[in-house]
């Protein structure tokens, strides 16, 4: 037998302790080991994991180019936070903020923040909300106990985490089956002098369709003037931010809407930033209440901070600005539209299958197809999301839709910068083929079933 010091010998001279051993999970290791042995027990761990390449759930940035990848790696021992220190890379955030608050049509010189994603931004960008909606009350003698803020139960579930975290009533407008996004009607009987604002999505994470915010402007206009009601508007652009300006140009969507007092956008989303950045940005710097940003004197120079993260990298900043610079308008409207005609192109080749209906095709939407089964079939829209990632490993979540849309099961498919037109007839095809499978064996086992785990994503 092999002695164990005689093993970690040959292992060392050969390759891999971990072949034949456990590898450390639950306790703290008592020794360490060599770069290269940690280095392989790490990249075997990951060599099974997902391939990005096939995730067709997710909206985050799955590819960027090697120069970008470059000054990424370039930058990683720098905190971004540190802006005495690192001066160039505090101006390369001021750049991308005037640079999106320019695409957004901002008035005119303002502020804003980068943050971790859009969920960072959206606590900020609300919290602005509740302060300026306390000052309001408190200058007109009124109450400052019960705000609320409303939305439609077509927003990402932060919206509700920032209500429950800081203490908002959510007035949430459901949804109905066949109805996925809110229009001024659906928001109007919630509004009262308690309203902190309403929030409106540019391009759902359900169907990737944008509220009517052109019509809750006009409604919030029409308010502010009938009722002296001065209620704000939030567009969470978290993907659509990054469309529009390129897809549809002359749809009003940002601050040419009077109401529209913030925006957040995910950088590394449509931004085709790696996560994790995003940001939020202001129609004017006196929509950023004073009291939430904090002033320190540090090496002689005061800072600002307006987050709630401290420490993080400077990295995806560079990669931001990068992206910027690298594409301008032209060159992300080449890749929106890439991505619009792909996805144009799967929508038909599943309309082709004869299964299939398409979610709200010709209207303005995110790059991506949100379909369901058009008729009564022996399995369900789980079990093709199930199938087709058993037989040809694609992640194509299956979800049902918020209340009160909750009986609606709906597939999703992002057809990103990557997902060529050669790949978008080889998913049709395989969607196709599962279809095939599920038909003549009748549906999914319910064993297979418990394993469907692949939700609306992010
Ligand atoms: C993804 C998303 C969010 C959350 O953004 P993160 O950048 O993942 O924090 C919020 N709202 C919408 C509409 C989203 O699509």
């Amino acid at each position: 037998m092999t002695s164990s010091s005689e093993f970690d010998a040959a292992a060392a001279l050969f390759g891999n302790r971990f072949a034949v051993q456990d590898t450390p999970d639950n306790t703290f290791p008592e020794q360490g080991m060599s770069s290269t042995e940690a280095f392989r027990l790490v990249a075997e761990d990951l060599a099974i994991e997902g391939d990005p390449g096939r995730n067709l759930a997710t909206f985050v940035t799955t590819w960027m180019e090697p120069e970008a990848q470059r000054l990424i790696a370039a930058n990683l021992h720098r905190n971004f936070i540190d802006h005495a220190e690192y001066p160039r890379t505090a101006e390369l955030e001021q750049r991308c903020i005037r640079m999106l608050a320019d695409l957004f049509h901002a008035p005119g010189p303002t502020t804003g923040a980068r943050t971790q994603g859009s969920s960072e931004a959206i606590m900020l960008g609300a919290l602005s909300l509740k302060w300026k909606w306390r000052q309001r009350q408190q200058a007109a003698g009124r109450p400052t106990d019960r705000p609320n803020l409303v939305f439609g139960g077509d927003v990402h579930v932060v919206w509700e985490k920032f209500c429950r975290y800081f203490d908002v009533e959510p007035r949430i407008v459901p949804l109905q089956p066949g109805k996925y996004t809110i229009g001024p009607d659906d928001v109007l009987p919630h509004l009262d002098e308690n309203t902190i604002g309403v929030a409106a999505v540019l391009g759902t994470t359900f169907t990737g369709h944008r509220d009517d915010i052109v019509g809750i402007n006009d409604l919030l206009l029409q308010i502010r003037t009938e009722r002296d009601l001065d209620i704000p508007l939030h567009v969470d652009g978290a993907s659509g931010g990054f469309v529009w300006p390129f897809l549809y140009p002359d749809s009003a969507w940002d601050f040419r809407l009077e109401q529209v007092r913030s925006i957040n956008v995910s950088g590394h989303k449509f931004g085709l930033v790696y996560p994790g950045i995003g940001w939020l940005v202001f129609r004017e710097r006196s929509d950023l209440p004073d009291e939430l940003v904090f002033k320190e004197n540090y090496l002689g120079k005061t800072d600002e901070t307006f987050t709630l993260n401290f420490s993080t990298g400077a990295s995806m900043v560079v990669a931001q600005y990068y992206n910027l610079c690298r594409y301008g308008r032209a060159g992300y409207t080449y890749i929106m539209r890439n991505m619009q005609q792909n996805a144009h192109r799967l929508a038909d080749k599943l309309e082709e299958i004869g299964r299939f209906e398409i979610i709200g095709r010709g209207e303005e939407q995110l790059p991506l197809v949100a379909f369901r089964l058009a008729g009564p079939e022996p399995f369900d829209e789980f079990d093709v999301a199930w199938q087709v990632s058993a037989e040809r490993g694609w992640m194509l979540p299956a979800y049902t839709m918020p209340p009160d849309a909750q009986e609606v099961t709906i597939m999703r498919a992002l057809v990103k910068e990557t997902l060529s037109q050669e790949h978008v007839d080889t998913l049709a095809r395989d969607i196709h083929d599962a279809c095939a499978t599920l038909e003549q064996k009748g549906g999914a086992h319910e064993s297979e079933r418990a394993k469907m785990v692949v939700g609306p994503g992010h």
